[in-house]
């Protein structure tokens, strides 16, 4: 893919754990493959990325990350078709966020034949590792996160960015039952709503217990200002289908730049279903509930595809969400899935085959 970057040092496990695995029922996350990418950052300059066997790591108490949460990441998956070649969706997309996240936290940026060339050979390496049963596939979380030693409070000058694979099964959540949140924030304007960084997902960890307590399984997060706007569902993007319209907010410091939100516009937009992205307040989906002219409402991210919502709580009344048996978020996954596992055309040019 580019001649900057040497060959990639691989040295492969001793004893693989595959056979130890029940590829027909996987969930997601907690197994991992034999293998694992591994590249330091010392001294100004990226070190070679290597692969070595998946393992636990050795770090500083003082490790920066520790105290000050320098840390990002990706989530993408690797798809295996009929004939068992495999395939990435957007991976370059991937790329472009984990540096936009880096630079946000005072990070530093990873070449592109790093991030590409690393997580290919790494596929490479672990390709049996892929699962084919219907609706699995594996699970790749690029992270980088800081080494460097020390107390004072400020950009370590040692960082570690790491590519490890889980092979996960389909992700049946069923429907959600979401609370429309209006105390606490995800994000704010200047804020690192934008950025794939921990600290983010730290923070909703409370807010939504709370809501899991309540009866729900899930918080849909509102502007930090006045609770007025719907930005995202959990760690999802958010699509909101008035009359045969679908919405969804604009990205902004606050709303993360999802790849999954944006190929479902882009696919909407070819299967002639009008989209808006604008800001949509609370009380105009309270309105078009009452009116009936809500139709649908999901999530949109990699692990899950699209994330239906069966209902909302909002100001202690919960509101349903009508059956459809021609609902856009089950055309939607098809058309998204059906590309990312090599089922249909690819009219965007959004999957890349990796053997
Ligand atoms: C990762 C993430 C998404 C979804 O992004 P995809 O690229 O579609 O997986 C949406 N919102 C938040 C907050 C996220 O962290």
């Amino acid at each position: 893919m580019s001649n900057t970057l040497q060959k990639i040092s691989v040295e492969r496990t001793k004893m693989s754990k595959i056979n130890q695995i029940d590829f027909d029922n996987l969930s997601f996350g907690n197994v991992f493959t034999d293998h694992m990418l591994v590249c330091d950052y010392k001294n100004g300059v990226w070190e070679a990325p290597k692969i070595v066997p998946y393992q636990s790591l050795s770090l500083d108490p003082s490790a920066k990350i520790f105290h000050y949460g320098q840390s990002i990441f990706e989530g993408m998956k690797a798809y295996k078709d009929e004939k068992d070649a495999i395939w990435l969706f957007r991976p370059i997309e991937n790329h472009r966020r984990l540096n936009i996240s880096a630079r946000r936290m005072a990070m530093p940026e990873l070449p592109e034949e790093y991030f590409m060339d690393g997580l290919t050979a790494l596929l490479q390496v672990d390709a049996a590792w892929v699962p084919k049963k219907a609706g699995s596939s594996l699970y790749i979380r690029p992270f980088m996160f800081a080494t460097g030693k020390g107390f004072h409070a400020s950009p370590a000058d040692e960082y570690k960015f790491i590519i490890a694979c889980a092979p996960s099964g389909a992700y049946f959540s069923g429907k959600v039952k979401v609370l429309i949140e209006e105390k606490y924030s995800r994000s704010a304007n200047g804020g690192v709503g934008f950025a794939k960084t921990g600290g983010n997902y730290a923070g909703q960890f409370y807010p939504t217990k709370l809501a899991i307590e309540k009866g729900y399984n899930q918080v849909i997060w509102t502007d930090d200002h006045a609770h007025e706007y719907i930005e995202e569902a959990g760690a999802m993007n958010i699509f909101i289908r008035i009359g045969d319209v679908l919405i969804t907010g604009p990205t902004s410091d606050r709303i993360l730049d999802g790849i999954t939100r944006k190929s479902i516009l882009e696919i909407a937009n070819r299967e002639g279903i009008a989209t808006e992205v604008r800001k949509i307040s609370v009380k105009e989906v309270l309105q078009a509930a009452k009116k009936g002219t809500l139709k649908e409402m999901f999530g949109a991210g990699t692990a899950a595809v699209v994330s239906p919502i069966s209902s909302f709580g909002y100001q202690g009344t919960d509101y349903d969400l009508p059956e459809l048996a021609d609902s856009y978020a089950d055309l939607l996954k098809k058309k998204v899935t059906d590309i990312q596992y090599n089922r249909s055309e690819d009219p965007f040019g959004w999957r890349l085959k990796v053997s």
